[in-house]
């Protein structure tokens, strides 16, 4: 059903999606394959009210996201990639409790089951059911110093292991501009892990490569964001993608933004004179150098 009025008639990548069985689930894919969309970036998303605290649970919810994209690609003949990974803001909240009720131990634990969700996640990965792992990070509201270090502390492990590994991250972090993502290059140095893999979730839309320093943004395309994208993006020469961070949340709809949105804003872009060369290489070239070929 692609109306042959749109101009950008090439392949259509959301790079940050929810899906959520008790959301829109395959209504909500079926929406982006209606207006033009063609490929998902399909992100675990924690169940906020009760995280994983076992390495077997960590398996089994990662289980069930893989599970939900092969039932999109099966339903709508989508290409979908999977990414999966602790979320920080699930992550934090737990880290807190489990302090406050165990001190140094509750500490220990937390950061045990952290890892776990990494292990667990880095096997789908290794297995090819996974190309990613995320959304990884640092909370993006205020707390405490302990929280923010041991934040870092682990993300920065996280991404030695992704440098290890040859893995993207896609990252949530909080919404600082130039500070953030020099913190993110400077920390990927330390790690070894070559910048480009740092894929910034939620990015701003300016995405000057003085300002980016060689992270890939994932910009979301809110309504404002075309016009500082449109004079950002010939001074980026990493690369870039969209997304709408639809969250498929039923108590909360709207929040964030819809799944027509990539393809519609798309074929604004295309309209507003960014060239085909560059969202060819949005939507196709840059995710498949970073997560591996969409095979056919
Ligand atoms: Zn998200």
């Amino acid at each position: 059903m692609v109306d042959a009025q749109r101009p950008w008639k090439g392949p259509i990548l959301d790079n940050h999606f929810h899906l959520n069985r008790n959301g829109r689930f395959l209504d909500a894919a079926k929406d982006f394959k209606n207006v033009g969309g063609t490929h998902l970036v399909h992100v675990h998303c924690p169940d906020f009210s009760s995280p994983p605290t076992s390495l077997s649970e960590h398996r089994e919810t990662y289980a069930d996201t893989i599970a939900m994209a092969n039932e999109v690609r099966k339903e709508h003949d989508l290409h979908v990639r999977v990414v999966l990974g602790p979320h920080p803001a699930a992550f934090a909240h737990q880290f807190i409790k489990w302090m406050d009720e165990d001190g140094d131990k509750g500490l220990e634990r937390a950061c045990e089951n952290y890892r776990d969700s990494i292990d667990a996640a880095l096997e789908f990965v290794q297995e090819g059911q996974a190309h990613a792992i995320g959304e990884v990070g640092r909370p993006h509201w205020d707390v405490s110093d302990e929280v923010w270090d041991l934040s870092n502390l682990l993300l920065e492990e996280t991404m030695t292991l992704a440098a290890r590994e040859g893995i993207p991250l896609q990252l949530h972090v909080e919404g600082e501009l130039e500070s953030t993502y020099r913190d993110l290059s400077e920390m990927a140095s330390r790690a070894n892990l070559p910048t480009h893999r740092l894929i910034r979730h939620y990015s701003p839309p300016q995405i000057d490569e003085s300002i980016t320093r060689g992270l890939t943004s994932s910009v979301l395309v809110g309504k404002g964001a075309l016009d500082p994208l449109l004079a950002s993006y010939e001074n980026n020469k990493t690369g870039f993608m969209l997304e709408t961070d639809y969250m498929d949340d039923p108590r909360r709809p709207g929040a964030v933004l819809g799944p027509k949105t990539v393809p519609k804003r798309t074929q604004q872009l295309i309209e507003a004179g960014m060239d085909e060369e560059m969202l060819w290489k949005c939507h196709v070239d840059v995710p498949n150098a970073l997560y591996g070929d969409a095979e056919d």
